[in-house]
């Protein structure tokens, strides 16, 4: 079968930004060295990129696992034109349909079935896509985005814009524009690229499965650690309307702490979050069935697996029966804090109320004495 023919502009720009990161900036290392203005710009720029394509790009415009202001939408479509990942919109499309049609080759854009290559870089490599470019039928919701069609309008200039602007004018500010721009520039550009791509690679075949293996998503801890928390990718693909992909607290995942934090100042709101209980059943369905396929070859396997399935379906139960107690009971809880409230609301009212008797009773005394004083 004839290949579909290659992207040009593709192939060089990640061949050129990737010749500068792996051979000029260590050389320029070397000879001249980065300060400390240059490192921590190269952090931050790393930081604001990447997890514009995270928060921005991922959790809030592909799956809509939160809402965010204005301002958020418009900080994050420019860090994520920086990261140099196409717009909002074809990166939404694209990433919905690598959902739909998880591992389905041919389907799935970045199909892990297609091997490490093809899924980290080689997709992108190709005019694989390419009666899909100007479809965005999946992305009618991003279509009445302000922000988004904005950004989609005008990528190339935003893109090339921030691309240059931003590391030109601090290396200016700094006295050295070459250093600024290998490091926190390119350097930068090249890291946060493949952290992105080692999500639809690396985290499609290394790392564990407890939640589902319908698909090739892993997760991994370590992954998550450079990738702005989205390690936790079979957990993703299982609950991809949650707005956390790491769900424990020590579990990794700076995405999901940047948008629970601007929460708490009404930036973001909506967040998304699966119920514990679907979360908790599918985790031990997926050891039963994983613990059935190791005994199911020893000699008293039925005996095994009959004890098994029992303990299971009482776990279930004892499941089902604790999640409703613990749903009564913050119902109650919630009654109870309107309860409070009314009763607030009743006290300052009796209050008020008391007071204008009160007041009122003097005013009658005064006007019936005086009254009196008249009649005599
Ligand atoms: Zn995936
Ligand atoms: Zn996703």
């Amino acid at each position: 079968m004839n290949k579909p023919p290659l992207i040009l502009t593709n192939i060089l720009m990640f061949t050129i930004t990737g010749l500068i990161a792996l051979v000029a900036v260590p050389l320029e290392a070397f000879n001249n060295g980065f300060d400390w203005v240059e490192i921590s710009a190269c952090i931050f720029l790393i930081y604001f990129s990447g997890m514009s394509i995270t928060a921005g790009y991922h959790r809030l415009w592909s799956h809509k696992a939160y809402e965010a202001n204005g301002f958020v939408r418009g900080v994050l479509a420019v860090g994520g034109a920086l990261a140099l990942q196409n717009s909002i919109l074809h990166w939404a499309s694209d990433h919905r349909i690598h959902h739909k049609h998880v591992d389905q080759n041919g389907k799935d854009p970045y199909s892990a079935k297609n091997g490490f290559w093809f899924s980290h870089i080689g997709w992108m490599l190709r005019e694989y896509q390419h009666h899909r470019y100007d479809d965005y039928e999946n992305c009618r919701d991003l279509q009445k985005d302000k922000i988004v069609m904005w950004q989609h309008k005008h990528y190339l200039a935003i893109m090339l814009g921030v691309n240059f602007g931003i590391p030109i004018l601090l290396g200016w500010l700094n006295g050295d524009v070459l250093g600024m721009v290998l490091l926190a520039g390119v350097f930068r550009l090249v890291f946060v690229h493949h952290s992105t791509f080692f999500i639809n690679s690396l985290a499609h075949i290394w790392g564990k499965q407890p939640y589902t293996d319908k698909n090739t998503a892993r997760d991994n801890g370590i992954l998550a650690f450079f990738t702005f928390g989205e390690g936790y990718h079979n957990f993703h693909h299982i609950f991809e309307y949650d707005y956390r992909n790491g769900i424990k607290w020590y579990q990794f995942d700076p995405t999901k702490w940047l948008i629970r934090s601007l929460s708490t100042i009404g930036w973001t709101k909506n967040l998304r979050r699966c119920p514990e209980e679907r979360i908790e059943k599918a985790k031990v369905a997926m050891q039963l069935q994983k613990v059935k396929e190791q005994v199911s070859s020893l000699p008293d396997a039925e005996e095994m697996l009959t004890k098994l399935q029992h303990e299971y379906d009482l776990l279930m139960h004892r499941m089902a029966e604790y999640y409703a107690a613990k749903k009564q009971l913050m119902d109650a809880k919630r009654q109870e804090l309107k309860l409070g409230y009314d009763k607030l609301e009743l006290a300052a009212k009796y209050k008020e109320l008391k007071a204008s008797l009160a007041e009122q009773k003097s005013n009658w005394t005064k006007a019936y004495q005086l009254e009196l004083q008249f009649a005599r």
